[in-house]
């Protein structure tokens, strides 16, 4: 097990395989002023070990006035009606994913797969648009709109003491008819992702990657990997 911790300046991870429950995939925390802003929120198995996580960084989960979502897969979401209804933060996610998030659909969320069920709640702030800036104390967080894994997939992003930090979650993949995903609409929203130029990666299974050069590598290698799809 690693420990919780700071990434960037006022930026966290507080969850994901090794830091919280194995299925969980990454959580994290950007800090706006007084307001904590969550990217996702685990599997739901132990979201209690998130607040936990929190706690122990010095953060007040209480703070959590919004929760971002990036896509509609129970590992990314399965937490979401828990922080909701104990912390009454908004729960934000695109349209597109939505209604998968809000019927709990087994096979859309990959409930189903992952042999559990998900709560249905409420999605509180659709995004609608290819590129919405959300405030937060003054701060801003990006939200692009990124399909092909699924078809509400978004990638979010912000700047901070210079360095450009992206959260692009299951980037990777998979792609299945189930999920509804797109593959050429993936291939454009990468190269959307790499014009970024982002300095840091925080992806939803397999880490952060630190490094222009090491965000550009990631993506470009399953561009490549996935170019005869
Ligand atoms: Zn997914
Ligand atoms: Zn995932």
């Amino acid at each position: 097990m690693s420990d919780p911790q700071q990434i960037h300046d006022g930026i966290y991870i507080i969850g994901g395989p090794g830091i919280s429950h194995a299925q969980d995939a990454a959580v994290f925390i950007v800090q706006c002023g007084d307001e904590l802003v969550m990217i996702d929120s685990g599997a739901g198995i132990n979201a209690e070990m998130l607040t936990g996580n929190l706690v122990r960084l010095g953060l007040d989960p209480g703070r959590v006035t919004a929760l971002v979502l990036t896509h509609c897969h129970v590992d990314h979401i399965g937490s979401a009606k828990y922080f909701q209804d104990t912390f009454a933060c908004k729960v934000i996610a695109h349209e597109l994913d939505a209604m998968a998030i809000e019927t709990g659909d087994d096979i859309l969320t990959a409930a189903s797969w992952y042999n559990t069920r998900l709560p249905r709640m409420q999605v509180d702030r659709k995004l609608t648009k290819e590129h919405e800036i959300l405030r937060f104390d003054d701060e801003e967080i990006h939200c692009l709109h990124t399909p092909g894994h699924t078809p509400g997939s978004i990638s979010v992003y912000l700047d901070r003491t210079g360095l450009r930090v992206l959260f692009g979650q299951d980037i990777h993949g998979p792609f299945s008819p189930e999920f509804l995903s797109d593959i050429g609409q993936w291939r454009d929203s990468m190269e959307n992702l790499l014009s970024l130029k982002a300095d840091i990666l925080c992806e939803g299974h397999y880490g952060i990657f630190t490094g222009r050069e090491k965000v550009r590598t990631y993506i470009e290698g399953y561009l490549d990997q996935y170019a005869s799809l």
